[in-house]
């Protein structure tokens, strides 16, 4: 092994889809390509939008897809002392302050946060949420299959929530902070997720911490440009069957699969997946459509 530690990081909203599962599989070949550990964490951060049972249900699927992580599942909804403590420290020296503007008046400013409440100093209050204080935007980062890419300078410069007012905590320092906890060195998800990672980078260098190092996978869209997702209900894959659709999403991510790997056992694809991964297979696309 070496210190290679990558990690799949689903939000329990549903059961794992087709999208999902080219996520998990693309950061578990790249860690095992690396020799490196996968780790698993779910990102159980906004109740409302969960569905009972998911997290088990993902996890599940997981190991039915010969997918198996290293060392204990993370989950985000015990993580909420570390993220008030930090949210704390950056409260009193500052670099973060309460926020009581609603969603509302936002939209009507254009849809753009410019600041308000940055220098009113309020006071704890359960209806404020809390923002960072954004001093450093990052409107560029490398990306190791695409390169550069740009962020939109709007995005980047906004003082963007890390609490929100109903007191969950945002994604971003969630994703954030764990990472750095759990050694992450890598971070492998789907390209829906390029526009945050600005905003993630932002969040290592006030932290004074290296960045990980960011690979966007392609992101499978339906027919009319939708991600696939739990909410414009793309179907669970199929737990008893798995091996269509792991050869659907190896030939997603690139793979040219020798002739007969089809029906070899399902242990023996992952492996040989993990054995002739490489970056340069993935598509250029960001999007394609399935
Ligand atoms: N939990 C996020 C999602 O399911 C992924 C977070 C990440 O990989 O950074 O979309």
């Amino acid at each position: 092994m070496n210190n290679y530690i990558g990690r799949f990081a689903p939000s329990p909203s549903g059961p794992l889809h087709f999208g999902s599962l080219v996520a998990a599989l693309g950061s578990y070949f790249q860690a095992r390509a690396m020799n490196g550990q996968w780790l698993v964490r779910i990102e159980d951060l906004d109740p409302p939008r969960e569905m009972p049972g998911a997290a088990d249900l993902i996890l599940k699927t997981l190991e039915a897809y010969g997918l198996h992580w290293d060392h204990n599942i993370w989950y985000q909804s015990r993580r909420h002392d570390a993220y008030q403590a930090q949210i704390d420290t950056w409260l009193a020296n500052g670099q973060a302050y309460y926020c009581r503007c609603t969603r509302k008046q936002i939209k009507a400013a254009g849809d753009y946060y410019n600041g308000t409440c940055r220098h009113l100093q309020l006071p704890s209050d359960s209806g404020y949420a809390v923002r960072l204080r954004m001093d450093v935007p990052i409107t560029r980062f490398y990306d190791e299959k695409h390169g550069d890419i740009d962020i939109p300078h709007d995005l980047a410069q906004e003082d963007f929530i890390i609490k929100r007012r109903d007191g969950l905590f945002a994604y971003n320092l969630a994703v954030v902070l764990d990472d750095i906890a759990q050694g992450v060195t890598q971070v492998v998800r789907g390209a829906d997720l390029i526009e945050p990672t600005g905003r993630q980078i932002s969040l290592y260098n006030i932290l004074e911490h290296k960045p990980v190092s960011y690979l966007h996978l392609p992101l499978a869209v339906d027919q009319s440009g939708h991600k696939l997702s739990k909410q414009n209900h793309a179907p669970a894959i199929d737990l008893k069957n798995p091996r269509p659709t792991l050869i659907q999403a190896m030939k997603f991510l690139g793979f040219q699969l020798p002739a007969g790997i089809e029906t070899a056992e399902l242990a023996e694809i992952v492996a040989w997946g993990s054995q002739n991964w490489h970056i340069q297979q993935l598509p250029d696309a960001l999007e394609i459509t399935r």
